[in-house]
């Protein structure tokens, strides 16, 4: 996870250019978010842009609805994090103060599905984990609206061109409406220079990367590991597991589980999981259905495969009454 933070000589210099300064942030998951409230509260004027119907990006909350109409929230994507820079913990220990973060005291472990047993539980002194409260997208949410910062949701960024002019950016979106000129553009997903992008929409990625080769190869080697969550509520808590989060080994399927509805903050009335795939097995799926939306059947074959590991493992005696796959 990205935090970003300013030095004193940066930031004089950009209060004294704040007036005429506007800037676009493309995307509002945690990096474009944190970069848009460090700007704004700098004297910029900020538009975040987010072709998503929310903030969060990977650090989101799914709202889901169960049979008996009951809603049911899931943090799908990041779990929770961790901060090993100063820097950063002083902006997590702000946002605990501002009620939006806490931390996660649970206990964690690892489990091995070659012997069926739990290899570890995590020792006092581990890496204290933080979670979003309500949601993971909380943190996005409350940053999104800070003063000085505009969001736009559903609106993807199809095309950033460069005119050698006093404003230069110009942004225009995935129907053709410009979107206006900026004195800056911060991109906070490798998307809009990937061939990926061309994949998903049909249009080329909205950023020349001939105008900048030096980034290309950069670009280039940040991985892309693609994973599928299933989302999961029980009745009963699944007492036969020792632990609110855990790790997987010699599993070709699954990676990662966790109880959602012991963070703090979150809704007790069931007892919700997630379960995260290895990126190999999300590869493996996808090399045989491509990059476009999934069909419900697929899921719902994904959804099966990724439980059975999960009931394999011996942890897990009862059936959930809901349960749902998403590709991220
Ligand atoms: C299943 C899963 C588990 C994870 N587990 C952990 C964990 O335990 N701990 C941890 O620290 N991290 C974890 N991560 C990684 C973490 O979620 C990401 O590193 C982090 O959230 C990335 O934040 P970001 O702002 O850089 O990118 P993102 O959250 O991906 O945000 C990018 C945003 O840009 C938007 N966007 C992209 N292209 C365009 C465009 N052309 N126009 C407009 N908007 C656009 C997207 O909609 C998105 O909202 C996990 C991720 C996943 C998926």
């Amino acid at each position: 996870m990205a935090a970003t933070t300013i030095s004193p000589a940066i930031r004089k210099q950009m209060s004294s250019v704040a007036v005429a300064m506007k800037v676009a942030v493309i995307g509002s998951g945690i990096s474009g978010a944190v970069c848009a409230s460090t700007l704004a509260r700098n004297g910029v004027s900020v538009t975040i842009f987010d072709s998503g119907r929310g903030p969060g990006g990977r650090m989101s909350q799914r709202r889901e609805i169960g049979e008996d109409g009951k809603e049911l929230m899931f943090d799908h994507g990041a779990p929770f994090f961790c901060v090993s820079n100063s820097d950063a913990m002083a902006l997590v220990h702000e946002w605990e103060s501002r009620g939006f973060v806490s931390e996660w005291k649970q206990v964690f472990g690892s489990f091995d599905c070659a012997s069926n047993k739990f290899l570890g539980i995590q020792q006092e002194g581990d890496a204290k984990k933080y979670v979003g409260v309500p949601g993971m997208n909380s943190i996005s949410k409350a940053l999104c609206n800070e003063s000085g910062v505009k969001s736009m949701f559903g609106t993807g960024i199809a095309k950033m061109e460069w005119l050698e002019e006093e404003i230069p950016w110009l942004l225009t979106d995935s129907k053709g409406e410009n979107l206006g000129r900026f004195d800056g553009v911060v991109a906070s997903d490798k998307n809009i220079v990937s061939p990926r992008f061309t994949q998903v929409t049909g249009l080329p990625p909205p950023l020349d990367l001939s105008l900048v080769p030096e980034l290309a190869t950069k670009l280039q080697n940040i991985p892309v590991l693609p994973c599928f969550s299933l989302m999961l509520a029980f009745k009963e808590p699944l007492s036969s597991i020792p632990v609110k989060g855990l790790s997987f080994k010699n599993s070709e399927i699954l990676s990662w589980a966790h109880c959602e509805s012991t963070k703090p903050g979150r809704s007790t009335d069931s007892e919700r999981w997630i379960l995260h795939s290895t990126p190999d097995y999300a590869n493996s799926v996808i090399a045989k259905t491509g990059l476009q939306k999934l069909s419900s059947e697929t899921l719902n074959k994904i959804s099966e495969e990724m439980f059975k590991e999960f009931q394999c493992s011996g942890l897990v005696s009862s059936l959930p009454f809901f349960m749902k796959a998403h590709r991220w």
